[in-house]
């Protein structure tokens, strides 16, 4: 992908059959979608793709198995089915990660082990390997970093993980090879009206500040927790449909877990589900669920929220991590769909809504990352409609996803902790559109989410190749480094 080629495509192209507004999860999706029915499509971002909520999640592929506690079977039976496209679609992407459910009292192992065993059913021929009951023997021995006190035994089950900030670039490069155009750093800053209809959207390139005319048949609103700001734009006033709600990930060491299994905690104190996960030889110990009043680009850890994690770690790990062995702490928004707004509307899951306007724009919100490709096939299916545009079968089902093969294998690392080479910035620059030195540090690569201070330490030799890369000045680079300095400090805890 290269960002000079989209912008001239961008500007020359009369009309689009569909613009999407927002480069995250839903919004790179729709995209794949509708270039691959042949439908002429243009994405603009921005910032950098999956800058926002898609880059901060869990890493998880997953049905929910607190979905299912919950008795949302439907979503479940829907969430495993993409699971399972998604490992078909992108086996490089995508692995089996083995989960233990430790029971600490007596009635969890049976209540767990029978739930688990419906998860498994609900995956039908998808399914990953069966869930089984382990002794505490057998607990200790696959975690031995595991609070052995009370310790009954546990029951395994299997999920998918990811790396999302990854897949949200393979997910852009699969939709440029069928023909769609991606720009980031392209704000959105006003629609195009004929009548009462939207026709297009005037949207910015924040690097240059120039202003560019774009025409749709159909423009899509894919701006998760700012989807609002979207609608504002289109005359819609009314009630806000998103409540953001804020998750946070501690990054420790892997010695911490000591194992290639990850931990589930169904129910902590507040009732919520807490993962350790093995993460790129690291673990991302998270989440939690905090209401906040605005949706920002770059949101910040609470201090509550880092002392809720690190409790909780020190409960059910040996290893008790203190809050200097915290390597990296990231924050997320999820873009939650206010109660009452998916009765209203034609909500095609029960997971996500579509909402069209009466000027045309549709937007999609909610969901998650484990079910962009049915939301996205959802909201094509929409624009079809609303644009009237040519009938196309989605064929994502079973489109395979983009595939660079390893990338750097061999090269020497820039840096002692951190698996980045001078080929990673080139590819990043190249084929992935990489701008800045945070998108190569934070997204291309996964440093600044994985060692905060070791990614601040490698940031001038990053920046220097990075100018290369993009003959780019030496004062370019020193004000790249110095954005990049604002932005790290926030992950570190
Ligand atoms: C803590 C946490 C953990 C999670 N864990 C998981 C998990 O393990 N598994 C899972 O399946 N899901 C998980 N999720 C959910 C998943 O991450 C989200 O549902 C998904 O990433 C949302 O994607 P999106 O594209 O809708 O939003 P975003 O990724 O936020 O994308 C919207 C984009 O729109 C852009 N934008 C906004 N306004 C404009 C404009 N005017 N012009 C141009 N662009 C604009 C933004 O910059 C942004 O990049 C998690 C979420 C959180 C917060």
């Amino acid at each position: 992908m290269n960002r000079d080629l989209m912008l001239r495509t961008l500007q020359t192209t009369k009309e689009w059959d569909i613009l999407v507004v927002g480069g995250g999860a839903t919004g790179l999706g729709i995209a794949v979608d509708a270039a691959s029915r042949g439908l002429s499509t243009a994405l603009v971002e921005q910032s950098d793709f999956a800058k926002a909520t898609s880059s901060r999640s869990t890493k998880l592929v997953h049905g929910g198995v607190r979905y299912l506690k919950q008795g949302n079977v439907s979503l479940v039976i829907e969430a495993l089915k993409e699971r399972g496209l998604l490992c078909q679609n992108a086996p490089h992407l995508v692995s089996h990660l083995p989960f233990l459910v430790p029971s600490y009292h007596w009635w969890e192992g049976p209540f767990y082990g029978v739930g688990l065993k419906v998860y498994d059913m609900l995956a039908g021929k998808l399914g990953i390997e069966k869930s089984r009951h382990l002794s505490r023997d057998e607990v200790l021995q696959q975690l031995p970093t595991i609070e052995p006190k009370d310790l009954r035994g546990g029951t395994i089950y299997y999920d998918g993980q990811f790396d999302d900030a990854r897949l949200a670039i393979t997910l852009a490069q699969t939709a440029a090879h069928h023909g769609g155009c991606l720009m980031n750093y392209c704000s959105v800053i006003r629609l195009i009206k004929e009548g009462p209809l939207v026709k297009g959207v005037i949207a910015r390139d924040e690097e240059t500040q120039q202003e560019l005319e774009l025409h749709a048949k159909v423009v899509i609103n894919a701006t998760g927790i700012f989807s609002d700001g979207l609608r504002k734009m289109d005359g819609q006033t009314d009630s806000a449909i998103i409540e953001p709600s804020q998750g946070i990930h501690l990054v420790l060491d892997r010695s911490f877990l000591a194992s290639d299994t990850a931990i589930m905690i169904p129910h902590t104190d507040d009732g919520r589900v807490l993962f350790f996960v093995p993460w790129h030889r690291h673990v991302l110990v998270g989440t939690t669920d905090t209401p906040v009043e605005k949706a920002v680009l770059e949101p910040k850890p609470m201090e509550q929220e880092i002392e809720f994690l690190l409790t909780h770690a020190k409960r059910y790990l040996t290893k008790h991590p203190a809050r200097s062995d915290i390597l990296s702490v990231f924050a997320g928004l999820r873009p939650l769909v206010r109660a009452g707004h998916d009765a209203k509307t034609a909500a095609l899951s029960r997971d996500h809504v579509i909402l069209v306007s009466d000027s045309g724009l549709i937007t999609i919100a909610g969901g998650k990352w484990t079910t962009y490709r049915k939301m996205a096939e959802d909201a094509v299916n929409k624009a079809i409609l609303v644009g009237h545009l040519k009938e196309t079968p989605c064929i994502t089902e079973n489109l395979p996803l983009h595939d660079p093969g390893p990338i750097g294998a061999g090269e020497a690392a820039l840096h002692p902790r951190l698996a980045i080479t001078a080929a990673h910035i080139a590819v990043a620059v190249h084929s992935e559109m990489a701008r800045t030195l945070e998108d190569v540090l934070a997204r291309r690569t996964r440093a600044l989410f994985l060692e905060a201070k070791a990614s601040i330490e490698v940031a001038p030799i990053v920046a220097q190749l990075l100018a290369q890369e993009r003959k780019q000045t030496t004062d370019w680079a020193k004000a790249e480094i110095t954005k990049f300095l604002n932005i790290a400090k926030n992950y570190c805890a």
